[in-house]
């Protein structure tokens, strides 16, 4: 029979750990989880006091990694480098132990600092950095982006110590962050904060403590709206849609009152509305907002000229634009460059080419009605900054999800349909037309009924109908 977790922590020297602690502190029920005590056998060089909880599991590179159980959980706080002045800690020194780490959260949560991971970009960043090792280096059992902190429930992998996890997270963030922001710079405060997870019970507390952070900061109505949170990701990863079932006001964050977190798809949506390009693409790049972000190689943004009258939809990217991360290459994307060149058009030059979600959906299924809210936010902005005259909705998917309603391709040929209020004309994929050759002939009809609607729009007559 192989040896139990209290069998082998118990060898190590250190079980009953909680029982020890439980002896010198009972004052764990209600208080914020960092406001545990850690014994002080387990402390490193360089840990402060046991007999301060706000202090206690605090990393510090310049410190050897610590004594930590192999397979532990752990409840980890590390904040942005302006978020908690020396002054506001040296105020809360005559603050009671036990009250202080409260306090610090209380400080927090009211936004100060810059808030830096308010910003949607920035958000994006550390979330996909969290994501990236999970499962490989550490497990994520539930984490939190707040604006100036973070808050995870993490268990290092085998062979791997929590220092040297937590160390990893903070400097590729920390790098990450400061050139999104064209600046350099400490980022986190040097320190973090850790808390050994003892029980079922501890673990429910810390995880609670995490899922409703942003709902005590006053930053979400409830807890799985909130965008950057496992709460939200488990929920659109079981391919549920929380944000939509409960939209969330957006609220500012008191003092960075230009620093807002985006909590539903709408505040989503009103976040990308506002990006200029730059921003727009990185958005899309760090996208892990529907369950495509997990199989896909590369993003595929969209190509061309960015102020082009003609824009060209198709769904989604296939097998070989999901390596190239560039929409319509292979023999589909031959097909649609000799249909550009028919009608004197040329990728690159008055032409934009796009898809409706930007993430392979595997075995190039049709995207998911959730998956296609998620991203519409970006192909909204894309023609909003384009301002094309004329879009061209390649195929039945784009087409019947611009248009909003079930429709054959045929049926929708032929006529002006308007997206948003621009002109809208529907043809056939071209990876259709490469499996049925006799309908060329119409997408060919299709292509002169463009370049006649292009005319009449570009000399200000109506569009024809
Ligand atoms: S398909 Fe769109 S919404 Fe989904 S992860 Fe990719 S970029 Fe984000």
């Amino acid at each position: 029979m192989s040896a139990s977790r209290d069998d082998i922590l118990q060898e190590l020297g250190l079980w009953p750990r909680w029982q020890r602690r439980d002896a010198a502190d009972s004052s764990g029920a209600g208080a914020s989880p960092a406001a545990d005590v850690e014994p002080a056998a387990l402390r490193s060089a360089g840990d402060p006091p046991a007999n301060e909880p706000l202090m206690q599991g605090v990393h510090d590179r310049g410190y050897l990694p610590h004594l930590k159980d192999e397979g532990g959980n752990y409840f980890v706080t590390f904040r942005l480098a302006d978020s908690l002045p020396a002054a506001v800690l040296k105020n809360l020194e005559a603050v009671p132990e036990k009250q202080k780490s409260r306090k610090v959260e209380e400080y927090l949560d009211a936004g100060h600092g810059e808030c830096l991971l308010g910003r949607p970009e920035m958000a994006a960043m550390m979330k996909q950095t969290l994501l990236k090792f999970d499962g490989e280096r550490y497990h994520l059992h539930a984490w939190i982006i707040m604006p100036n902190h973070v808050h995870l429930l993490i268990e290092p992998a085998a062979g791997q110590s929590l220092s040297e996890v937590l160390q990893g997270i903070k400097s590729v963030s920390a790098r990450e962050g400061n050139k999104l922001l064209k600046r350099e710079g400490e980022f986190w405060q040097k320190e973090s904060y850790d808390h050994l997870i003892r029980d079922d019970a501890d673990r429910a507390r810390c995880v609670e403590y995490i899922v409703q952070n942003p709902v005590k900061a006053g930053l979400a109505k409830n807890a799985g709206e909130y965008l950057y949170s496992s709460a939200f990701q488990q929920a659109v990863d079981a391919g549920e849609s929380p944000a939509l079932q409960k939209p969330a006001p957006q609220k500012q964050i008191a003092k960075a009152a230009a620093v807002t977190q985006p909590l539903s798809l709408d505040a989503r949506a009103a976040d990308i509305a506002g990006m200029e390009w730059p921003a727009l693409k990185q958005c899309v790049t760090d996208c892990c907002a529907c369950p495509l972000h997990k199989g896909r190689h590369k993003t595929v943004f969209g190509v061309g000229d960015e102020a082009a009258n003609w824009m060209f939809v198709g769904e989604g990217p296939g097998a070989e634009e999901d390596i190239k991360g560039e929409p319509f290459v292979g023999q589909a994307g031959k097909l649609l460059d000799n249909m550009l060149a028919a009608i004197k058009l040329k990728r690159g030059e008055n032409v934009y080419i796009a898809n409706v979600v930007k993430c392979r959906p595997p075995n190039n299924r049709n995207p998911e009605p959730l998956e296609v809210e998620q991203c519409e936010p970006v192909l909204h902005r894309q023609i909003e900054l384009i301002r094309p005259k004329l879009i061209i909705a390649l195929g039945k998917v784009a087409a019947v999800n611009l248009l909003k309603r079930e429709a054959s391709v045929a049926s929708m040929r032929g006529k002006v349909h308007e997206y948003r209020g621009t002109p809208m004309i529907v043809t056939y994929h071209p990876a259709y037309l490469l499996r049925s050759l006799p309908e060329k002939a119409k997408a060919w009809e299709d292509l002169c009924f463009a370049v006649e609607t292009m005319r009449g729009l570009q000399s200000g007559e109506a569009a024809p109908t």
